[in-house]
């Protein structure tokens, strides 16, 4: 019997749907070896997407993406610093566990990864996936261990700090044209929005003098600054071009997040593979008096987190308002994957810390952060945090706690430590709680393994900014006065050529 074409269609849609599921025991759907993409976009505030209600157009190619996707609306970093931060996206462990807890480590050491530890990479690599990482910045080369399970890696090549999104897609594209049957786990970093803040021409213009109403109405709600000092660099940056250029690059950043999505549909591959875009962390674009990040104020805590599900994983797109840290990232989208039922993916699961968040049984639960102090003379040193549905609380060990209520003040502007002394404790208790398990489990992990520093990514890394000191390891707090994130180069040296930016 000839079927109606359009009855073929759907017959063909629901053959490849029942490829997709398989049966798990419980009813909820599960895909059966999905491909998965992991797209990072390097130093992005959640607030600066239209997706996320920012009053600029800075993100037409995310925002179309999101609205086939889960859209996670209160979703936070481990860290406010590049390689903490992933290690703990794919690792699904607090920093203090995993023990990665700045970008470098003393003596010009790479931070090794401890035995015990498990990457989603290796887990997917052993499972029989292709697997394959195109990072764009210094701080996640090869030394640093982030390279762990990846059978193909890119980095910016040579003595290259970093590399503009569009030439790391040069490298991504072609790779993804040659994957054919085998299901691939593929992490795409993006750097752009990163400091300093120069995008490529027309982005550079885009968002120059434009919107002022808005934008004063967005200055004066978050009581920003007309300038802020950047602490380690005694230099001044002006509030408003500084937000003009960020949304340049974010702009910048966003066309080339559409260039690998369509890529991904062009190849046919889209419907198959569990997508996630996030952001390592945000930016302080001069919030509480400070330009960059690696601090543990909201803003450059909380992340964008979307994830776009194959149909069949029978997650409709929407907003989840569940607070999330990105330690549950990898969960939350294996969650809907059938187990690979490997020895890595039990072992990933056995020692995530991270839990699905779209599981029948997620309660939600004070979400932590940290900051690791640098070798500065006006370091605001270590600081702790943690977020819960309701507070904000943050131990500065050197300067005392602070506490924010969230729902009535969501910008952190009035600290009610001291007026509300209990519910500061009582914060200080559980973050201390968090704190203890983290290096009980971080101490079961064993040592790292530190490997020999490549003299040629030191350079590389104390030409960014990034400087040497010591640091705390596997189940210790770290010491303080370490070296962390954040290139602070003179902003008043000439501009250099458009993508050579430090
Ligand atoms: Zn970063």
């Amino acid at each position: 019997m000839r079927m109606p074409k359009g009855n073929t269609l759907r017959f063909a849609a629901l053959a490849c749907a029942c490829a997709l599921v398989a049966s798990c025991g419980d009813s909820t759907p599960k895909l059966e070896r999905p491909n998965i993409v992991l797209i990072t976009i390097d130093t992005l505030r959640a607030d600066h997407l239209g997706c996320y209600g920012y009053f600029r157009d800075t993100s037409p190619n995310i925002d179309a993406f999101a609205k086939e996707s889960l859209v996670f609306d209160s979703a936070y970093a481990a860290m406010a610093t590049t390689l903490p931060s992933h290690t703990s996206m794919l690792t699904a462990r607090y920093p203090l566990e995993h023990g990665i807890t700045a970008n470098l480590m003393h003596g010009g050491k790479p931070f090794g990864w401890a035995s015990g530890m498990v990457s989603f990479a290796q887990v997917a690599r052993e499972a029989g996936y292709a697997t394959a990482g195109f990072v764009s910045a210094a701080p996640l080369k090869a030394p640093s261990g982030i390279a762990a399970g990846f059978e193909t890696w890119s980095e910016p090549e040579g003595a290259a700090v970093e590399r503009k999104a569009g030439d790391t897609l040069s490298k991504t594209l072609p790779w993804l044209e040659q994957q054919a049957s085998q299901p691939f786990f593929l992490w795409v970093h993006f750097y752009d929005p990163h400091w300093p803040h120069r995008a490529p021409p027309p982005y550079d213009k885009m968002f120059r003098e434009q919107d002022a109403e808005a934008k004063e109405a967005w200055i004066a709600e978050r009581k920003l600054p007309d300038v802020a000092v950047r602490s380690n660099a005694r230099k001044s940056t002006q509030t408003r071009p500084a937000l003009d250029n960020y949304c340049g690059e974010v702009r910048y950043a966003d066309e080339q997040f559409g260039v690998l999505i369509e890529a991904l549909r062009r190849k046919g591959v889209l419907e198959n593979s569990i997508v996630v875009l996030t952001a390592d962390h945000g930016e302080g674009l001069n919030q509480h008096e400070w330009t960059a990040h690696g601090l543990v104020w909201d803003e450059q805590l909380r992340v964008p987190l979307v994830m776009r599900f194959p149909k069949a994983a029978g997650v409709a797109p929407g907003r989840a308002s569940q607070l999330v840290s990105l330690i549950d990232m990898m969960p939350t989208a294996l969650g809907r994957v059938q187990s690979f039922d490997t020895p890595k993916w039990r072992e990933f699961f056995k020692l995530a810390t991270g839990v699905d968040a779209l599981a029948a049984d997620f309660e939600e639960r004070p979400v932590f952060a940290q900051r690791t102090g640098r070798e500065l003379a006006e370091d605001p040193g270590e600081m702790y945090a943690i977020t819960t549905p309701r507070w904000k609380f943050i131990h500065e060990p050197e300067v005392g706690d602070k506490l924010f209520d969230r729902s009535a003040d969501p910008h952190e502007l009035q600290d009610l430590a001291a007026k509300d002394a209990q519910q500061s404790a009582a914060q200080r208790r559980q973050m201390q709680l968090m704190m203890d398990l983290q290096k009980r489990r971080g101490a079961e992990l064993g040592p790292a393994e530190a490997g020999e520093m490549d003299p040629e990514l030191l350079r590389q890394m104390q030409a960014l900014g990034y400087l040497g000191g010591e640091d705390g390891r596997n189940g210790e707090a770290p010491t303080p006065k370490v070296p962390q994130e954040e290139p602070v180069p003179d902003e008043d040296e000439a501009p250099k050529e458009q993508g050579d930016k430090p």
